[in-house]
């Protein structure tokens, strides 16, 4: 089974983005849990998330994959933005406990020039405080292009923070995104087997959650981070193709987070299902 999905707006509701999903072909979604620019999030209506608890068991969803603003930089140099970030972290994963068993993931953050060493310390001081409450939650580490000052731009980075958070990372996994690791320098294009190999061998498969299926704008290396719809980028269809087929990602929810509206994720949904092999 082939679990896909894509990126969902929440202010529509909890049990609407179910529907949505069902209605485009998918049986997992991503959504942001609140917006970008990091504001108070809405508060969340018990009855509409029961819903869409019942939604996700009848047709048996893959566990969903929640993101946090992408703004949030639990390691910024500036104090006052990473106290706002560990908050917002806490709050995140307090209110992900309406919606036990699923993922959360977030991007490790920004060093903005202290070095990566100093960004590792940060990230998991953070993680030291908001894992705790995350009883019902795996929290995710995604893996990043490399942009700027990025923490995980490789799969040590990532291992470092599971390491120094220490006996809470039993409720830490990664999350994959296929145009940030291509991005990053490595070749998921034309050599998926090395790449996760690599991943295994650093951080072991065991803590692979989820995957960011997506396509990108540019060629492998060079730390844009721009997303292409699937099979219009530097990556393109067949080794995506081989990514969804792959025996070690088998059974993992798939997000796209290409640039579409509804209508072009349910023909991308429609189109990795027709390539994926039972
Ligand atoms: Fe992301
Ligand atoms: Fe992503
Ligand atoms: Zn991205």
């Amino acid at each position: 089974m082939l679990h896909i999905g894509c990126h969902l707006s929440v202010s529509q509701g909890f049990e609407a983005m179910g529907k949505n999903a069902l209605g485009i072909g998918a049986d997992t979604f991503a959504f942001f849990t609140r917006n970008p620019r990091g504001g108070a999030a809405k508060e969340i209506d018990g009855a509409d998330v029961q819903a869409l608890r019942a939604l996700c068991a009848e047709y048996s969803f893959a566990p969903l994959v929640a993101h946090a603003p992408y703004t949030l930089n639990v390691c910024s140099a500036d104090e006052g933005i990473r106290d706002f970030a560990v908050r917002t972290l806490c709050d995140d994963l307090m209110r992900m406990e309406a919606l036990p068993g699923n993922y959360y993931n977030f991007h490790p953050g920004s060093h903005t020039g202290q070095g990566a060493e100093t960004g590792i310390a940060l990230i998991a001081s953070a993680l030291t405080r908001a894992l705790p409450l995350a009883e019902h939650t795996t929290v995710l580490l995604e893996t990043m292009a490399g942009k700027g000052s990025e923490i995980g731009r490789n799969f040590e980075e990532l291992r470092a923070v599971i390491d120094a958070v220490g006996d809470w990372n039993s409720r830490l996994g990664v999350c994959l995104d296929t145009c940030h690791v291509h991005d990053g320098g490595f070749d998921i294009a034309g050599n998926l087997d090395a790449v996760l190999d690599e991943f295994d061998r650093v951080i072991g498969l065991a803590r692979l959650r989820a995957v960011h299926l997506n396509d990108s704008l540019n060629v492998r290396g060079s730390r844009k981070d721009r997303h292409a719809k699937i099979g219009e980028g530097e990556i393109g269809l067949e080794a995506l193709c081989a990514v969804i087929n792959h025996p070690a990602l088998r059974g993992l929810p798939f997000i796209l987070e290409t640039p579409n509206e509804l209508s072009g994720y349910k023909s991308e949904i429609a189109l990795l299902r027709s390539r994926y092999r039972e």
